[in-house]
């Protein structure tokens, strides 16, 4: 499996490394879902491989990408909670 640049990976999972939330799209990808801070990016990004699950959330859009994603995984709940609630590092996210 290539990785197509969807961006998906760098919105829809939480990466406590970078105190990203679920769903929020990571501060540091940029609009054209590259990741500007790709040479000191963390750990867990770098490990990251593309695999089957980037063809199963396969969609025209990053949002609906997105959506698949957090379905696949059954954390759409959480998601929809934490945007609704919002927490310190979302707001701190928003700012960046
Ligand atoms: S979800 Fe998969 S295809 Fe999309 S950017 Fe991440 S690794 Fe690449
Ligand atoms: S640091 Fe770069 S690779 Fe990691 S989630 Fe953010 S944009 Fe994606």
């Amino acid at each position: 499996m290539e990785c197509t640049r969807c961006g998906a990976c760098c919105v829809a999972p939480d990466i406590a490394a970078l105190d990203k939330p679920l769903g929020l799209r990571c501060p540091h990808l940029t609009a054209d879902n590259l990741c500007s801070v790709y040479e000191r990016r963390p750990a867990v990004c770098r490990a990251y491989q593309p695999d089957e699950v980037c063809r199963l959330i396969e969609a025209p859009s990053l949002e609906e990408r997105v959506r698949k994603y957090l379905a696949l995984f059954g954390l759409t709940e959480e998601a929809e909670a934490l945007q609704r609630r919002g927490c310190s590092s979302m707001r701190q996210a928003r700012r960046g």
